[in-house]
């Protein structure tokens, strides 16, 4: 039986009216026990469970546009329909009301805004603690994938502190003697001539084109880097594959059953919206959610994994707008059955981004917040 207040009431009245006095003592005390056991029990349950394993997927440059293209598909089936809980963060930076990657990034894992080009460093560029060392000082597993090179300014401050972006060389030994477990992504030309340091920290480094992913066996000791390209890596209308879906995938197996806090890149978002180019757009669009759809899988049976899927700004003030047609008298009318997309600017805009969150501590990513506040969120759900 639960008690809850009407019958608690109904009980204290009932004993106040008509019982004798010892029995009334009697009852009273028991409500009281039953009472103080039952709010007990609540507080047992009621305190917000910390997730073990974190999760972080950013869509470099995903606005609510770029989200949105997922939702015009025919089939309409996309991962981000999956999301109960939603918020909105200012993306804003420390210099400028409209922010670069750089300082989105650092504003995410250093809890700082700064200057754009900032790579975790602040205003004057003292470098400012990452999650990923604070991660690691409580022992959890860490781990970084993009589609750009590992060294681009999105990763990069997850683990390096250098006072631009443009300084990949740095930033790229920086990763070498991080607290970083495992990483996938482009960038080898930035890590060539530095296998003394990858000897030194422990790293297999694997610098093959392409991937079996599926038949890779981890050791939990061991540190795992995976450089598929150059630079940045394909697109996928040029055949990057499955490369995010499938990296993601053993990026799990790696961290599976441990502490652990991963950052999920879909870097090429930004690009599309940069190139104005929609249909790379939504390609990069539809390889992200895909891999949004494994790390909801992967958290629904676990049980104990928060997923965060948010952007550090959109990109290209994409609108869907109405198709256009001229009617016989030569006159312009929408066409609203059809969207297009159209691009305002080459460059990034100040809208308000969506953040969308799952698991245990969800809770803590609703409402209207900075973007500095998704790193203050994430510490207080550490273990
Ligand atoms: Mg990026
Ligand atoms: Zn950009």
């Amino acid at each position: 039986m639960v008690l809850n207040k009407n019958t608690e009431f109904c009980c204290c009245h009932f004993v106040t009216m008509k019982a004798p006095i010892f029995i009334r003592i009697l009852i009273f005390s028991i409500v009281i026990q039953f009472t103080a056991c039952n709010s007990a029990k609540q507080s047992l349950i009621t305190p917000s469970k910390k997730p073990k394993r974190i999760i972080f997927l950013v869509g470099d440059g995903m606005g609510l546009s770029q989200i949105s293209t997922l939702f015009l598909q025919k089939d309409n089936t996309n991962s981000f329909k999956r999301f109960k809980t939603i918020g909105f963060i200012n993306t804003q930076s420390g210099s400028h009301k409209i922010t670069d990657s750089a300082a989105g990034a650092t504003a995410f894992a250093c809890g700082e805004k700064t200057y754009n080009g900032a790579i975790g460093v602040d205003m004057d560029t003292n470098s400012k603690a990452n999650l990923i060392e604070k991660f690691s000082e409580k022992n959890y597993v860490t781990g970084l994938i993009a589609t750009s090179s590992i060294t681009h300014a999105t990763p990069a401050c997850f683990y390096a502190h250098t006072s631009h972006r443009r300084n990949e060389f740095d930033i790229a030994k920086q990763l070498l003697k991080s607290d970083v477990d495992f990483f996938a992504g482009g960038g080898r030309d930035f890590l060539r001539e530095m296998s003394a340091e990858m000897q030194l920290y422990n790293w297999n480094i694997d610098t093959s084109d392409e991937q079996d992913w599926k038949s890779i066996t981890f050791h939990p000791d061991s540190k795992y880097g995976y450089l598929l390209s150059g630079n940045g890596m394909r697109t996928i209308v040029n055949g990057r594959g499955d490369f995010l879906y499938n990296a993601t995938k053993a990026s799990l197996r790696y961290i599976d059953n441990r502490k652990s806090f991963m950052m999920i890149e879909g870097s090429q978002i930004d690009w599309g919206g940069h190139a104005n180019d929609y249909e790379y757009v939504f390609a990069e669009m539809k390889d992200f959610d895909k891999t949004v759809g494994a790390v909801l899988n992967y958290a629904e049976k676990d049980g104990n994994t928060l997923v965060v899927v948010t952007a550090d700004h959109e990109t290209g003030g994409l609108a869907l707008k109405p198709a256009s047609y001229l009617d016989v008298d030569g006159i312009t009318h929408n066409n609203y059955d059809e969207v297009e997309g159209s691009f305002n600017t080459g460059g990034h805009t100040a809208a308000l981004i969506p953040v969308f969150a799952y698991g245990p501590g969800a809770n803590e990513f609703q409402g209207f917040y900075e973007n500095t506040e998704i790193f203050n969120k994430f510490l207080k759900l550490m273990k």
